[in-house]
């Protein structure tokens, strides 16, 4: 079977705006620019995942049903706007857990590669916090920053050549579908 590319996204100040620990569903609202930019993206061939740290959850600041009814939210506004996630991966430990599933650990996008035979090498992350370029380029995809955050860290494995940084989801689209290989 042909592996296919796909693009790994951040939920939070990536798809939605950043609520810190979200649990009003009412609250919940695009990032700008976010909803085009996916369609389009799934146009190009990409198969949509959702990858995402809520330690709310297992801080305990967000109960189990805020947890659920906001990411029902998310799914209603995806759904109106004609745009399939495949699949969203949580993670709901807090960062003391050391678990293998917190980002930047790798697991969720390394499970999801293999349940859905995702080519790395041809996906993308894209996320407003260096680590989730971080993640990408441990996964062997190629990891994108959106927005302007400061460097968290300066991680050591990390290779210039497969990261990139851009203020706007047009621009994040464009570079992709500049940079796509078929
Ligand atoms: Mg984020
Ligand atoms: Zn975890």
């Amino acid at each position: 079977m042909m592996k296919r590319p796909a693009i790994f996204l951040d939920r939070d100040g990536t798809l939605i705006e950043d609520l810190h620990y979200p649990k009003d569903p009412e609250k919940v609202k695009w990032v700008s620019g976010a909803p085009q930019a996916l369609k389009e993206l799934q146009n190009l061939g990409f198969l949509l995942f959702v990858v995402s740290n809520q330690s709310g959850v297992g801080r305990g600041i967000i109960t189990d049903s805020e947890f659920r009814s906001v990411h029902e939210r998310v799914c209603k506004l995806l759904k109106e706007s004609g745009i399939e996630i495949l699949e969203f991966a949580y993670c709901f430990h807090k960062p003391e857990d050391l678990c293998k599933c917190r980002k930047p650990e790798t697991k969720l996008i390394l499970d999801l590669a293999k349940t859905h035979s995702i080519d790395l090498s041809r996906s993308y992350t894209v996320g407003d916090k260096w680590s989730d370029v971080l993640l990408g380029v441990r996964v062997g995809a190629n990891g994108i920053l959106l927005g302007s955050a400061q460097p968290e860290q300066n991680p050591p494995d990390l290779e210039r050549q497969n990261q990139s940084n851009f203020p706007t989801w047009a621009e994040v689209v464009a570079f992709i579908r500049r940079s796509k290989i078929n």
